[in-house]
């Protein structure tokens, strides 16, 4: 019995290790571009999917990093050389890399260094501890806690969003709207939602005043069977998993919200890796979010995505290079959020709309919020990758995602004072005196 278990337990690891796509001999290349000529070739590269671009800055200057498989290196370092841009090889061998980070991240206890009932950041956790969370928070501080499903994805995961209030049982308050991990590869950023919630939760005594006139919802896992896919099978994969044709599967959920869909920066070939959908909101995790961002219509003031990797703080719009009516306002917010982390840890962040730092691209989350849903102040945040892409190591992730809160609880605070909620309008004012002359007049403030 226990050698069949031992046979059995030894053909599902050999088996899960057969299915996960290795990235043996994939290099990862680094480049700037300095002027427009390169910025000219490199918009040529990125339109090859065979290049899986990380990420893709307009401004000059600021680092490219792209993975490229071995049979595709010797072409794509022609074309660097022939436009004369200089490049570093950042990692030779990426799938030793991500074959150390798989090992640490299955071995590692998962809830190592959490208090019962929390939740560790020591690991990257998967959907399941994610699920359970919540629920356990939901169970704890329950008169301030709430966790619903705002739908099913393709494979039948509850989608959980948290509502966070602080139990005074007021209605129809402003709303801050947050969500994560729409990209499955990005794993940092659910970890950060989660540590949010955490602070929100938890630790509800130091963060009480960002929840007296605004309730928070988040939804710290918007793709959750990319984010478990990309975990079982292929590291990198980005897109949610509904088939779209027998060999490819899956769409890119931040190109699929209808706001001038397919338009620019959106590919329509099913295996690419920004591919639009079928349809707008073709996805059922796409539909889900934009039904949330309905239901939150003159309540929702913020809402803000989180992403990784590049250090940004961007807004709409993804599919032109103008700007909205009320960008400066936008841009105010997002500027405090890169001040206060600058300050606190010195990481900086480049700030500004998408389109002009880093590249059109349609039928985004952001775009929909701001356009569509009317959320005044819709921000995508890209956190820092810790010189590993998206990969940032274990060991810095509660780094990470506490740097990430303060930048956010500083954009919080600065939406909650331009966006006065209805309560807070309602509030009798106070009585104050004052010194006229001799006499002592009564008068509001
Ligand atoms: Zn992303």
């Amino acid at each position: 019995m226990f050698l069949t278990l031992v046979v059995i337990a030894a053909f599902c690891v050999t088996n899960a290790l057969a299915n996960f796509t290795s990235y043996e001999g994939y290099k990862i290349y680094e480049f700037k571009a300095e002027n427009t000529t390169q910025q000219e070739t490199l918009e040529i590269l990125a339109q090859n999917d065979a290049y899986d671009f990380f990420t893709r800055p307009r401004i000059f200057g600021l680092p490219i990093r792209v993975l490229v498989a071995p049979a595709d290196q010797l072409q794509f370092q022609q074309t660097l050389e022939a436009a004369k841009i200089a490049y570093t090889i950042v990692n030779e061998n990426f799938g030793q890399s991500v074959e150390v980070e798989r090992k640490l991240n299955s071995m590692y206890p998962k809830q190592r260094n959490a208090a019962p009932g929390s939740i560790s950041f020591d690991v990257y956790q998967r959907y399941d501890v994610i699920a359970a969370y919540m629920e356990e928070l939901a169970k704890r501080y329950s008169s301030r806690v709430k966790v619903t499903s705002i739908g099913d994805s393709y494979e039948g995961r509850q989608l959980h969003a948290i509502t966070i209030t602080n139990g005074d049982g007021a209605a129809n308050k402003n709303v801050i709207l947050m969500d994560a991990g729409i990209h499955a590869r990005e794993w940092i950023a659910p970890a950060a939602a989660l540590y949010v919630i955490q602070q929100l939760v938890e630790n509800y005594k130091q963060n009480s005043r960002l929840l007296t006139s605004y309730d928070w919802i988040i939804v710290p896992l918007l793709n959750p069977d990319g984010y478990e896919y990309s975990h079982t099978h292929e590291r990198l994969w980005r897109k949610t998993r509904k088939p779209v044709t027998i060999i490819c599967a899956g769409t890119d959920g931040n190109r699929n919200f209808d706001i001038h869909w397919g338009k620019v920066g959106a590919s329509h070939t099913a295996c690419a890796d920004t591919f639009r959908g079928q349809t707008a909101f073709s996805e059922p995790e796409t539909q889900a979010l934009r039904d949330l961002m309905h239901s939150l219509t003159g309540r929702a003031k913020f809402y803000l995505t989180l992403h990784s990797y590049g250090n940004y703080l961007l807004y709409p719009w993804g599919y032109t290079s103008a700007l909205p009516k009320n960008w400066r306002d936008i841009d105010d917010i997002a500027r405090a959020g890169a001040a206060a982390i600058k300050t606190a840890t010195g990481t900086e962040y480049t700030v500004g709309s998408s389109t002009n730092v880093l590249y059109a691209a349609a039928g985004g989350s952001d775009d929909y919020a701001l356009g569509k849903a009317q959320i005044p102040i819709s921000i995508t945040m890209e956190l820092p990758s810790a010189g590993q892409q998206f990969d940032p190591p274990l060991s810095k992730i509660e780094e990470l995602a506490s740097e990430t809160w303060i930048g956010i609880k500083a954009m919080a605070e600065n939406v909650i004072e331009k966006y006065k909620s209805a309560i807070e309008r309602k509030k009798p004012r106070k009585l104050r005196f004052k010194n006229v002359g001799d006499t002592q007049t009564c008068i509001y403030s």
